[in-house]
């Protein structure tokens, strides 16, 4: 796919003001392109980086068109905004990443359908259109099993654990809410994850294996390089997924490892990613920097080079509470606050990265600060 490279000083629309769209915004400022973005929240992390605000629900036709007449090219930082008012959009405005990634990913069930068809591996799953499914999942599938919600679910939000008998009559008001699907539940060894940004021409840029361990199913850490022989067979995944859905910009594939070293694709995330944070240090682009090159039309870096091995860890609004008074004392800590007014335990509030020659030293060191957090 060709489309236009935008010269230096145009503008960028947004759609989303949190935490990665004020990340985006950093890179396509460095760069010299201005940046208007659209969100419902005046206080949202972006309003204090954006060149131009648009306070507007994100399916605010109106306001999206205005975003479109405004910027030079729209992007978005989030996989929930209507995939109708998209596909509207992209047939007026220059949006190179399209609609079809939103549309077939922000849907847990067409999401499995089509990496199914992409011939990636995946775990078994059940589509839980009315409470009577629970009794075919269970059959399928067996215990323990997780439930997710269709559509709107992030940091394992509408999300259920069914172990057994006890658990059925939260999968069963989960299902009353929404449509769900049910999944196999796998005893982990690990998870893994490769963020991708695909430009014009499909170039390609592949950061490196990222290792994730997750705490009540929000990311707790990220480690680069991920400790781990499957960034190949990765790579494989995610050429089959490329294959079959249509990508401009930064994307992440999310992967779970099981006991026996085998790789099945989690889930596709079409923005950039929190795993993907620490490219802002370590390497040579950040996930956000290769994202403004690909959408605004530049030529891709032909490989993302890691200028030194790191530790991720994010700040939720407990750990903001906890580390308060440690973040001056320590300026290895490469620390970012979203700058949200309102914090809450489990909000993600901030992150900060460590790089490091001994991923392994520095990770029991962060873990001795984070010991005291409440899960
Ligand atoms: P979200 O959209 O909230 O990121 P995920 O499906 O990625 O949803 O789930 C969040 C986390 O919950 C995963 O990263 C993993 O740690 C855990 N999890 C989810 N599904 C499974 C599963 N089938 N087996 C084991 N762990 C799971
Ligand atoms: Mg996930």
């Amino acid at each position: 796919m060709n489309f236009n490279k935008l010269k230096f000083g145009s503008t960028i629309g947004i759609i989303g003001g949190g935490q990665l769209g004020k990340m985006m915004a950093q890179s396509a400022q460095k760069m010299g392109f201005k940046v208007i973005v659209l969100d419902p929240d005046k206080e949202c992390p972006c309003q204090h980086v954006a060149h131009q605000f648009i306070n507007a629900e994100y399916d605010d036709i109106d306001a999206l068109k205005q975003l479109g007449e405004a910027t030079d090219v729209i992007t978005y930082e989030f996989e929930n905004i209507s995939a109708s008012q998209l596909k509207e959009l992209v047939n007026i405005y220059n949006i190179p990443q399209g609609y079809q990634a939103i549309e077939l990913l922000q849907d847990r069930l067409t999401e499995k359908q089509s990496l199914e068809q992409a011939g990636a591996h995946i775990l078994p799953y059940k589509q839980l259109s009315r409470v009577e499914d629970l009794d075919k999942a269970k059959e399928q599938l067996g215990y323990p099993f997780m439930v997710k919600t269709r559509f709107g679910g992030y940091d394992g939000k509408g999300q259920v654990l069914v172990k057994g008998e006890q658990d059925l009559q939260e999968a069963t008001e989960l299902i009353e809410q929404q449509e769900c699907v049910a999944e196999q539940f796998l005893n982990l060894d690990k998870e893994v994850s490769l963020t991708v940004t695909i430009g014009n021409d499909n170039q390609i840029a592949y950061f490196p294996l990222q290792e994730n361990e997750h705490q009540n199913q929000i990311l707790f850490k990220t480690v680069v390089p991920a400790r781990s022989n499957k960034e190949e067979e990765a790579r494989k995944e995610v050429t089959k997924i490329t294959d079959h859905i249509h990508f401009i910009g930064t994307f992440t594939v999310e992967f779970f490892i099981d006991k026996s070293n085998k790789l099945y694709v989690n889930e596709i995330a079409p923005r950039p990613h929190n795993s993907g944070h620490y490219s802002i240090e370590a390497c040579d682009y950040s996930q956000f920097d290769t994202h403004i090159l690909a959408i605004t039309g530049q030529r891709l870096p032909q490989a993302i080079n890691v200028l030194k091995p790191a530790v991720m860890m994010n700040l939720l609004g407990r750990d903001l509470d906890l580390l308060e008074d440690e973040f001056g004392n320590h300026p290895e800590w490469h620390t970012h606050i979203y700058g949200k007014t309102t914090r809450k335990p489990d909000r993600k509030m901030g992150h900060l990265t460590v790089l490091t020659n001994d991923v392994d030293q520095a990770e029991e060191e962060l873990l001795n600060y984070f010991k005291g957090r409440n899960n």
